[in-house]
């Protein structure tokens, strides 16, 4: 398992990723520098999660970057949160110091028997990835579900130390991606990859779609033919980027078969696996999470589950599916009122192209939507982008902007012509509020804010547990 007796590693960020890549450093033998450019951090000692770790072979740096640290290293591992552009980390890729992401690092020592699915794009990772997840625990296969989303992956390899390298404990892992991740995979090649959409988002970091697409298609970059990358059908930008990229891996599609299709009301969904030539035949029907969207993402699941070839199949998949649960703040219902009224939260769209899926999945339903927040992606004409959801609004009963960017959203809509109610409140408070007020018997109440949370909330689960308090204010039921 690659062992790194005698060397020494610098892990650069202290997040949950580089304490998990710490461990792994350390199981595998190594001495290690741990450093964070936040001072205030506690001592890595109080973390209980590095108890009965051999806490003598590892430093602490906190504080501005040391070149002498970074240049003395046999390898560097970067956590997703650092940027690669942090001047002395570029100083000493450039001067030749091996460098991986806290991904790559795991994926070396991770057993190579243990089939791994990997999941990016830019909205729907987690549902997906815990979705396939569930599909692969209730069909019996013993299975690690994390990455970007839970439990780092190199905790994952951290467990499987545990146990003889040719007896892992997991028979397969689902794994969350983020494109940060992916700017230095290393040898990382899972069984099955799949970039579920592009559209822009954390721009300031990729600067531009070129960029983020193809950091994106870094996942298909070291698989052979013996393996399966998925992209959607319909996305040519993303087809001619990952052909680009093309390690030679088979192809599936999301929107075309191989691959998986769903019918046009996305009740019924054929899903092909090209590698096996697996096939499968699902209802969708019932599924527990709301929106068309949500049946796309179960049906992806369901490919990749079958992709990997771990002993689902039709019957396990079709009876795994009604059990899926979808994960908080993604169109989860919070309740219904006494007018009948359906409340949803949708707190992590947190961009224009969630937002737009999220309602777009709302079928002929009327919504009263609430929109805002801090807007993060600008349009190359500078705008914000909420044009593209003007269509899609026009059916619903009105709109409710709220937070920092409240105005501008309003002002954006009313000139791509939106022309049903628009509302302004300051607060979330004041838009739970209004919207109530504007309901109808039947409707909807959605948070699908198209926005970050940070102007007014921690982030996207604080955003929708506030949501969640107020709605309780009105709710009745909550089946
Ligand atoms: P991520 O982990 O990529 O941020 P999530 O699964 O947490 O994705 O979902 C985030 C938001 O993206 C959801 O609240 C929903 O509005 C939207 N979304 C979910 N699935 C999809 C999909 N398949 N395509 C586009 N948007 C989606």
């Amino acid at each position: 398992r690659l062992d790194l007796s005698g060397k020494r590693v610098v892990v650069v960020g202290l997040g949950s990723s580089g304490r998990a890549a710490i461990r792994l450093a350390l199981l595998r033998g190594a001495s290690v520098i741990a450093v964070d450019k936040n001072d205030k951090l506690a001592p890595l000692k109080e973390d209980p999660a590095f108890h009965g770790y051999e806490m003598d072979r590892v430093s602490t740096e906190l504080g501005p970057h040391q070149l002498e640290t970074f240049l003395s290293a046999s390898r560097i591992v970067v956590s997703p949160g650092v940027p690669l552009s942090e001047p002395i980390l570029a100083y000493a890729m450039d001067s030749g110091i091996p460098t991986i992401s806290e991904l790559g690092f795991a994926a070396e020592a991770f057993p190579k028997a243990v089939k791994i699915a990997a999941v990016t794009g830019t909205n729907g990772k987690s549902t997906v990835t815990t979705f396939t997840g569930q599909i692969l625990q209730q069909a019996g296969v013993r299975t690690f579900v994390g990455g970007n989303l839970g439990t780092p992956f190199s905790d994952a390899a951290c467990e499987c130390f545990k146990f003889p390298s040719d007896d892992p404990p997991y028979q397969a892992a689902v794994l969350e991606v983020s494109s940060y991740q992916l700017e230095l995979p290393g040898s990382f090649s899972p069984s099955v990859g799949v970039i579920l959409n592009l559209s822009p988002d954390h721009l300031e970091r990729h600067k531009s779609m070129e960029n983020y697409g193809e950091t994106k298609c870094r996942l298909f970059e070291r698989m052979d033919s013996s393996k399966l990358s998925i992209i959607p059908h319909a996305d040519e930008f993303l087809r001619k980027v990952a052909y680009k990229y093309n390690s030679g891996s088979t192809k599936a599609w999301l929107g075309a078969l191989p691959g998986v299709q769903l019918d046009s009301q996305a009740r019924r969904a054929v899903v092909v696996v090209p590698t096996t030539k697996a096939e499968a035949r699902l209802y969708l029907s019932g599924l527990k999470a709301v929106g068309s969207h949500n049946a796309q993402n179960a049906a992806t699941a369901s490919l990749l589950s079958l992709a990997l070839d771990v002993g689902v199949d039709e019957h396990k998949l079709q009876a795994a599916i009604g059990q899926l649960t979808p994960l908080p703040h993604r169109m989860q219902i919070v309740g219904q009122d006494k007018k009948g009224v359906l409340w949803i939260n949708d707190s992590k769209a947190t961009n224009v192209d969630a937002a737009y899926t999220g309602i777009k999945g709302l079928a002929d339903r009327k919504a009263v939507i609430l929109l805002g927040g801090l807007a993060k992606v600008l349009d190359e004409d500078g705008s914000l982008g909420f044009k593209k959801l003007s269509d899609l609004l026009q059916n619903h009963r009105a709109i409710v902007t709220f937070g920092a960017f409240g105005e501008q959203i309003e002002k954006e809509l009313k000139e791509a012509n939106v022309s049903i109610p628009c509302f302004r409140s300051l607060t979330m408070e004041d838009a739970v509020a209004r919207a109530e007020k504007l309901s109808k018997q039947g409707d909807i109440i959605l948070l699908s804010p198209a926005c970050a949370s940070f102007d007014e909330f921690r982030n996207f689960q604080h955003r929708g547990e506030v949501f969640g308090q107020l709605a309780t204010r009105y709710i009745t039921s909550t089946t």
